[in-house]
């Protein structure tokens, strides 16, 4: 596997490469990462997983200085998948100067994450446009993991008809059900075995639907108590539409419920799609 750390050596390596399918991450791979990595390498004759800790999509008080940075060993799971390039630019090469323009992403990008991570998708969107513009993938594989990441990232790479194919991932999950993410490593032994209760909640809501009830309202509600009385702070439990992140009218059948809440000093995320009968 080869690691590339700068834009000049990266844009000489693929000069000559016109099927490279790209994975951009933070880094701290874990399963999850690797199910979009073998995506990748399915898809295209190069897959290039991208390993930078975004400084632009962290709000102050988040975990940018403490997120966890673990090259070497990301380097050995991207390789036992059969990742062909990692490219691992540090912050001199993706910000020799501060950066001065930015990706104003639309309205959905202030709701949901974006009302409680005030300015993270416009940090997302210019450093993707940045990678993207370093790589110059044919696609690029996104999970579902990052409900509304993906779906602003596919919006971007439409209006600007950036030449990429955008291909979603399903979520990966611990045999509980917990979703895998890289902020899962600050929780103690107590709030792990808490955790996949986020996911619970929003099974709950699932059942409902599946079940014909149509009181969105109501079951958001009950999913939020629930995380409160095991001691969740809750940012949002609620269901939109598939398309543009929206509240559901009565004919609207393709849902996805989002959830997002805090446990001790870890914020997890995690959503499902559902088609209501
Ligand atoms: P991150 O390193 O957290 O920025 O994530 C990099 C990519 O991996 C994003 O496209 C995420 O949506 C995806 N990802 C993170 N966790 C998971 C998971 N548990 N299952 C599938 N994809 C994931």
């Amino acid at each position: 596997m080869e690691v590339i750390k700068t834009v000049d050596e990266l844009r000489a390596r693929l000069a000559r490469e016109h099927d490279v399918c790209c994975v951009p991450t933070m880094g701290n791979i874990h399963d999850g990462h690797l199910s979009l990595v073998k995506i990748a390498a399915q898809t295209a004759s190069v897959s290039l997983t991208t390993i930078f800790v975004n400084r632009l999509q962290f709000g102050q008080g988040e975990d940018f200085e403490r997120y966890p940075r673990t090259f070497e060993e990301d380097c050995a799971k991207l390789e036992a998948v059969g990742n062909k390039i990692v490219f691992h630019p540090d912050e001199q090469q993706m910000y020799p100067e501060p950066q001065a323009f930015f990706i104003d992403p639309p309205k959905v990008a202030k709701k949901l994450e974006g009302r409680f991570r005030q300015g993270h998708f416009r940090g997302v969107c210019t450093v993707v446009l940045k990678l993207f513009n370093a790589v110059q993938p044919q696609s690029a594989v996104f999970g579902k993991k990052d409900y509304q990441q993906l779906a602003i990232i596919r919006h971007m790479v439409d209006q600007f008809a950036l030449p990429i194919c955008i291909i979603p991932a399903e979520t990966v999950r611990a045999g509980d059900g917990l979703a895998l993410s890289s902020r899962n490593r600050y929780l103690s032994e107590a709030e792990r075995k808490e955790a996949p209760r986020l996911r619970e909640a929003i099974l709950q809501i699932r059942d409902a639907i599946n079940e014909g009830d149509r009181k969105f309202v109501a079951m958001e509600y009950a999913a939020g108590a629930l995380l409160s009385r095991h001691g969740w702070n809750v940012d949002y439990v609620v269901v939109r539409t598939q398309r543009g992140l929206k509240r559901p009218s009565p004919d609207d059948s393709d849902l996805v419920i989002l959830g997002a809440a805090t446990l001790g000093s870890t914020r997890l995320i995690d959503n499902l799609e559902v088609v209501a009968p």
